[in-house]
């Protein structure tokens, strides 16, 4: 995905530690928020968001359609950010728990990437193959909908990011001839 490359927009204006002013100064390789007052850097990284690609027996994709805020109407892999004490597994499984009412089984890592679209929020998307072990979908928290879609109809995203993970799922499917994403058919690795 793109680099965005600095000078970072300033998010922060103040010290969490002291309440002092913070400004951009220049270290060895790049400008870093600091504390003009105690001088802690406040380091800017990017926050750890974790999404489930579940497909049904017919092999279409889980979508969840989000509810408020701006990407409200659009579609989306059902995902979700991992609290800071959290195992990354466990997160994904909760996040789409609240989300899809399904309990999942993570398979394996399908592909991570860069988010880069919301400039106030920079993650790394972990994009999972799970499969459902219980529950019927129903939607919650961040969703109003939930459905499943055949990878050629997919309905309008949110996110640029799950264009590409689906474009790279079709890709996938076609070079496997039948497919190698149904949940029967991926390989469980220990
Ligand atoms: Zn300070």
């Amino acid at each position: 995905m793109n680099y965005q490359p600095q000078p970072l927009t300033q998010r922060y204006f103040y010290c969490p530690l002291c309440g002092g002013a913070l400004k951009y100064q220049q270290y060895d390789e790049r400008l870093r928020l600091t504390c003009q007052q105690c001088g802690y850097i406040l380091y800017e990284n990017p926050i750890v968001g974790v999404a489930a690609i579940v497909f049904n027996e017919a092999g279409e994709l889980l979508l969840g359609r989000r509810k408020g805020g701006k990407y409200h109407g659009l579609w989306c892999i059902p995902c979700g950010y991992l609290e800071y004490d959290e195992d990354v597994y466990e997160g994904t499984k909760r996040e789409f728990r609240e989300e899809t009412n399904l309990t999942i089984e993570i398979i394996r890592v399908f592909t991570v990437q860069s988010n880069f679209h919301d400039p106030e929020r920079h993650t790394v998307g972990i994009w999972f193959l799970a499969k459902v072990i219980k529950g019927t979908p129903r939607a919650g928290d961040d969703l109003d909908l939930v459905e499943y879609f055949p990878l050629d109809k997919i309905p309008e995203l949110a996110f640029p990011t799950d264009h590409v993970v689906i474009e790279m799922l079709r890709r996938e499917r076609s070079a496997s001839g039948e497919s190698n994403l149904h949940p029967d058919r991926i390989p469980t690795t220990t």
